[in-house]
């Protein structure tokens, strides 16, 4: 996709989900919409309709040729993205449910990990991203929405580098050690750190995300704000609990048909997916245990399970289907009489008013997944309490437990406890029934889904604010124990690490404090500091023009330090008069202001200068580069040519650090490396486990440093700090 865009003054908004506002049928060969009735649809869709933009989703059938669904009477642009058979099979069943799905809710067992599927899933969202890029242009936001879209937001970020984008997400995002287990873990969080905004329920999630964010990929978090470095780029991490439609669940309860005659029975509720999260055989195991231990409730309560049914081409959901249908049968073998069982099961879905008269109509909600994001069920139940006030027995592990304090809340997991706050719940008396449940009726009808959806688009409107400069003991916490008191070996790159990014290299010129701290460093007795660019080494030796340091040029190829003879790759000298000639061959390509360095052993094609769309000049550069028999490198707005000698800068620290303290040189010193560019991912990867290596600068590529800083004055901080730092055995 090519780069475009400023930011839209408009307010349109642009909404991508897995799933479009309705569902679409073929029926006889024509196609038919079906409105969804899901929260989260009807809350949004006010808002589209007041400011406008486009809805884009999977609309549920393959569309054919030419098929179109939107409709000139939409009150917003509805946009399909339509999916082959495999590509459902593979993007929606494999990836998000077989993968994500498990694994986000604690459930790694479960999960499945097939590179093919992953490939899918990236292709599908980068499908979703090309079907947004037109909209987020015009749009003041764009919201994508949960874990099928993860990574759609880099590759919009790609396509439209001003955009506001925002992402939420609707499952629990798991701890580090989880999410870890994911081979494509650092693609995900790249894909959600293209966000302005990154909003999940509850702070848990918030935090879990942002030590994935700091472990995974090295970036600076601040977690009290719930901001996040990447690369120079602020984005914010924050906590939006989903509500739900609070008046419609309580005007539905009072007008849904009353019950032809109020039984004796107490009525225990359960309402769920049929889902391996929801916890439904622990629940009937509670339900068992109860009847155990207070056999006074045998005949006069019944558990109601609503189960809806839900991904049953999946066979894990079958398992648990045959799995509960035993179980339901044991129990109620176990305790029914002629004239009572504990279990009453449906396996459907039924209407709203039949839903909310059971809502209103139960003594208990037992609500007790074994993990969920937040959880609906829980609220709904509250907001159609409207008459004899029952009680909401609440799993600690559901999202919603972090606001609905008021709840019995339970480990789902602990069979005898679910049992004992039945049991409680059962006998509560009508004080604390009225209390408990009038508190969690106020913060959910305030805290409604259209609340909701005005807090996460203020916030998306808000200024992202900044992290706090980096602190002499925030740098002490990544350094001190790796360096303890071994010699110190610096490398540090110079363009973009040690001076800012310019429009021409020649302007390119060290700050009085960094140079004078590097001076500092050079006259230690414990540290050495070498200078490793991609310049020719007279350059850079000229621009840094300080004593007592190594100076390596051209990724390495030519190296000069004090105490050491100096160093010319043998191989490069064959290419010495290869580098002229190839300067002659990209004056085809220089032109528009792009022009050539030549740098002895490589050179430097640079199209900085280039107005405008530079695709079609660097692809040829590039072919002029590889013709004449050089590697072609990407760099920052530069084409570099390199003889194809298997020598980079990784290669180059290593023959410095082994010529200066021998093999064994690990036992000698420790290394720290700084660099900004795709060259010194070269050494990032060479050093890995044995530096510490630092990414510098905006980079939304993933980087085999294990840490990130965002700018030239991170760098002169972590250069000061290793300045002041104790002298080594002293
Ligand atoms: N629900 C439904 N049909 C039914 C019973 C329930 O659509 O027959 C709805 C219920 O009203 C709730 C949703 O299913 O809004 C379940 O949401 P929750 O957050 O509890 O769990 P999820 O299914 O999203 O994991």
């Amino acid at each position: 996709m090519a780069p475009s865009s400023k930011r839209s003054s408009g307010r349109a908004l642009c909404v991508l989900s897995n799933r479009l506002p309705f569902t679409v049928q073929r029926n006889r060969g024509r196609l038919e919409r079906k409105p969804s009735t899901g929260g989260l649809v009807k809350a949004l869709e006010p808002a589209l309709r007041k400011r406008g933009g486009t809805w884009i989703g999977w609309p549920g059938v393959e569309l054919r040729r030419g098929e179109r669904i939107g409709s000139s009477k939409d009150p917003y642009k509805v946009v399909p993205v339509s999916l082959s058979e495999t590509e459902v099979a593979r993007y929606y069943h494999g990836f998000s449910n077989g993968t994500l799905w498990p694994l986000f809710h604690s459930l790694p067992a479960r999960a499945h990990f097939d590179r093919r599927d992953w490939i899918t899933y990236e292709k599908v969202n980068v499908r979703f991203a090309e079907a947004a890029a037109a909209s987020a242009l015009e749009s003041e936001l764009v919201w994508v929405h949960d874990y099928h879209l993860m990574l759609s937001p880099h590759h919009l970020r790609e396509a439209a580098p001003d955009a506001r984008l925002a992402f939420f997400l609707h499952i629990p995002f798991p701890p580090w050690d989880l999410f870890r287990l994911l081979p494509w873990d650092r693609d995900l969080l790249r894909g959600l750190l293209a966000c302005d905004l990154v909003g999940f329920h509850v702070d848990g999630y918030v935090q879990n995300f942002l030590d994935c964010v700091e472990k995974r990929l090295g970036a600076r978090v601040d977690r009290a704000a719930g901001l996040v470095d990447y690369g120079g780029r602020v984005v914010k991490a924050g906590a939006f609990p989903l509500g739900i439609d609070f008046d419609m669940f309580e005007e539905s309860a009072q007008s849904a048909p009353q019950p032809k005659s109020h039984g004796a029975e107490r009525v225990i509720l359960g309402v769920d997916r049929l889902d391996y999260t929801k916890g439904i055989p622990q629940r009937i195991r509670g339900l068992e245990r109860l009847l155990e231990l207070h056999p006074r409730h045998r005949g006069g309560v019944v558990l109601l399970q609503l189960a809806v049914p839900s991904r049953s081409q999946v066979s894990d959901y079958r398992d648990l289907k045959r799995e509960i249908d035993e179980l339901v049968g044991r129990v109620n073998g176990r305790f029914a009489t002629d004239t009572w069982s504990p279990i009453r099961y449906l396996y459907r879905t039924v209407p709203l008013d039949r839903l909310t008269a059971m809502y209103r109509d139960a003594d208990v909600a037992l609500v007790t997944p074994l993990r969920d994001g937040m959880n609906l069920v829980a609220k709904e139940f509250v907001a159609c309490q409207v008459d004899d006030p029952g009680v909401l027995v609440l799993s600690e592990l559901a999202g919603a437990a972090s606001t609905m304090r008021e709840a019995l809340q339970v480990n789902p997991y602990n069979i005898d406890e679910t049992a004992e706050a039945m049991h409680r719940a059962l006998t509560m008396d009508e004080t604390e029934r009225r209390s408990r449940m009038g508190a969690l009726r106020r913060r959910e009808r305030r805290d409604n889904v259209h609340a909701w959806v005005s807090h996460f688009l203020d916030e998306s409107r808000a200024d992202t604010g900044e992290l706090t400069p980096l602190t002499d003991e925030e740098i002490g916490s990544w350094l001190t124990s790796y360096l303890q008191s071994y010699r110190v070996s610096l490398f540090l790159d110079y363009d973009g690490t040690l001076t800012p990014l310019v429009d021409h290299p020649s302007k390119a010129r060290l700050s009085d404090e960094i140079r004078q701290t590097i001076a500092h460093l050079a006259k230690r007795d414990d540290t050495e500091v070498a200078i490793i660019s991609g310049r020719a080494l007279a350059d850079v030796r000229e621009l840094v023009d300080l004593p007592g340091l190594t100076y390596a040029g051209n990724h390495g190829l030519e190296v000069e330090a004090p105490d050491l003879p100096p160093f010319r790759h043998e191989d490069a000298e064959h290419y010495h008069h290869r580098v002229v000639e190839l300067a002659e061959a990209l004056d085809e390509v220089c032109s528009g202001g792009a022009w050539v360095e030549p740098k002895g052993h490589t050179l430097t094609w640079h199209y900085r200068a280039v107005r405008g769309d530079a695709g079609a000049l660097l692809e040829h550069a590039r072919q002029i580069i590889e013709g004449s028999g050089f590697q072609a490198r990407e760099a920052h707005k530069a084409l570099e040519a390199r003889p194809p000698i298997g020598w980079d800068k990784g290669r180059a620290v290593l023959h410095v650090l082994r010529a200066r303290y021998g093999p064994g040189w690990p036992e000698q010193a420790r290394v720290i490396y700084v660099g900004d560019d795709h060259t010194d991912e070269d050494a990032f990867r060479q050093l890995a486990g044995m530096a510490m290596t630092f990414r510098v600068g905006p980079a939304e590529t993933l980087t085999a440093a294990r840490r990130r800083l965002a700018n030239v004055d991170a760098v002169a901080a972590v250069l000061s700090w290793l300045a002041k730092r104790p002298v080594a055995g002293a």
